[in-house]
């Protein structure tokens, strides 16, 4: 099998699973419900709507997209909120050098999810390496930083666009 562009790191020693589709859009609704959240059509819009983009989107685009296909003004401020909540719940990732964001294809699964951002064309892959998230915790706690999110994204050119 050819790997995919939203390749996975070897380190996983869990059952991890990846979905898309449909099964991601299921996989986000119990992933909330299981928080004690509310699965509501607006909500599921916008997490289709964000599931539909493999780049991250961002909030107005979203809000802009939804406008058009409910055929009534959806507020990008609404837009916000629902994406603040998605990555609280992780439902959502939030990529903050493209001041972006992506549907989370592991809703069950917590990770520090690392993204190699392509400056070119703006794609942004998703990796998971616990190692190297391990890693910088670590090094933030020998400094006597308590870290609650590392942000790791790496800038520069995609294989297609390098080549
Ligand atoms: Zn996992
Ligand atoms: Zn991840
Ligand atoms: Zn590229």
């Amino acid at each position: 099998m050819v790997p995919m562009a939203h390749a996975h790191a070897v380190t996983h020693d869990h059952a991890h699973h990846e979905h898309s589709g449909r099964k991601l859009i299921d996989a986000a609704r119990e992933s909330l419900v299981k928080s004690g959240e509310q699965w509501t059509a607006m909500r599921e819009s916008v997490f289709a709507e964000l599931a539909k983009h493999d780049r991250p989107t961002s909030a107005y685009d979203i809000a802009d997209n939804l406008s058009r296909s409910r055929g009534k003004r959806v507020a990008p401020n609404s837009v916000y909120r629902i994406l603040d909540l998605f990555v609280a719940n992780n439902l959502a990732l939030r990529v903050e050098s493209a001041n972006a964001y992506l549907a989370n294809t592991h809703p069950g699964c917590e990770h520090d999810c690392i993204f190699l951002v392509c400056d070119e064309c703006g794609e942004a892959t998703h990796i998971d390496d616990d190692e190297v998230s391990r890693t910088v915790r670590g090094i933030a706690q020998q400094h006597g930083f308590k870290p609650e999110r590392p942000v790791i994204e790496i800038r520069g050119l995609c294989k297609a666009c390098a080549g």
